[in-house]
């Protein structure tokens, strides 16, 4: 039986919105993946805990919402559920256990590969599996260049050229701190979500 390709979304989804749905089902259909699993981050290592709005919980039934009604899509909790911050070298053989002889890809915006040495290890993140780098409005792929003498495995970085969506979590909290609207920012089910539960609305305090 064929295991076969499988994306790894990461990220922190406060909240999930239409620049992820779009990159997670370009890639997919670019590179030919199976699957793509949504991972939200628990604490992320690369943020302020209090920069991080909405809490894991919410944030996972945001990405739920936004992935319901598509097969292809799934959401895993590991990183949530660890309860520390995870880094992407140590979730990915978590994940890879489960499927063995899967082959893995590690979907990101072009924004975070251009950080890649300011994460843990990024040469044996590289070794454990492929980068793809989704283009993003304001991240130039040439970008990257300046990786490549700086990383053993910089070929396993794959640039896919996606449709340039220019909406970012940030704004989206900043348009509901403003009370403007964020509907068809988001998908639908997110959008509810975020209404029934006043998410990112009033001071700025940690919901
Ligand atoms: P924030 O504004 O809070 O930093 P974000 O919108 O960048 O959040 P994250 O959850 O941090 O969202 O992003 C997860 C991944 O999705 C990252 O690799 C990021 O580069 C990528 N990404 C997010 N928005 C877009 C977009 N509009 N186009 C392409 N990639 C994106």
């Amino acid at each position: 039986m064929r295991v076969g390709r499988i994306g790894i979304f990461g990220g922190t989804f406060d909240p999930i919105h239409l620049g992820h749905m779009i990159i997670a089902e370009q890639v997919r259909e670019e590179l030919r993946l199976d699957s793509v699993v949504f991972v939200p981050g628990g604490i992320p290592p690369h943020k302020e805990a209090s920069s991080v709005r909405a809490n894991a919980e919410y944030r996972v039934a945001m990405v739920e919402a936004a992935v319901e009604g598509n097969e292809r899509f799934t959401v895993d909790r590991v990183e949530v559920d660890a309860g520390r911050p995870m880094h992407t070298v140590d979730t990915l053989p978590i994940l890879k256990e489960r499927v063995p002889g899967g082959e893995w890809y590690f979907i990101t915006g072009a924004d975070e590969v251009s950080n890649l040495l300011s994460w843990k290890e990024p040469d044996r993140l590289l070794e454990e599996t492929i980068m793809v780098a989704a283009t993003r409005p304001g991240y130039d792929l040439a970008a990257l260049g300046h990786l490549e003498a700086r990383l053993r495995n910089f070929d396993r970085i794959v640039p896919v050229e996606c449709s340039r969506v220019d909406i970012s979590a940030t704004a989206i909290r900043r348009r509901m701190l403003q009370g403007k609207s964020v509907r068809y920012m988001v998908p639908d089910g997110v959008y509810e979500i975020i209404e029934d539960r006043g998410l990112y609305e009033g001071d700025g305090k940690r919901i």
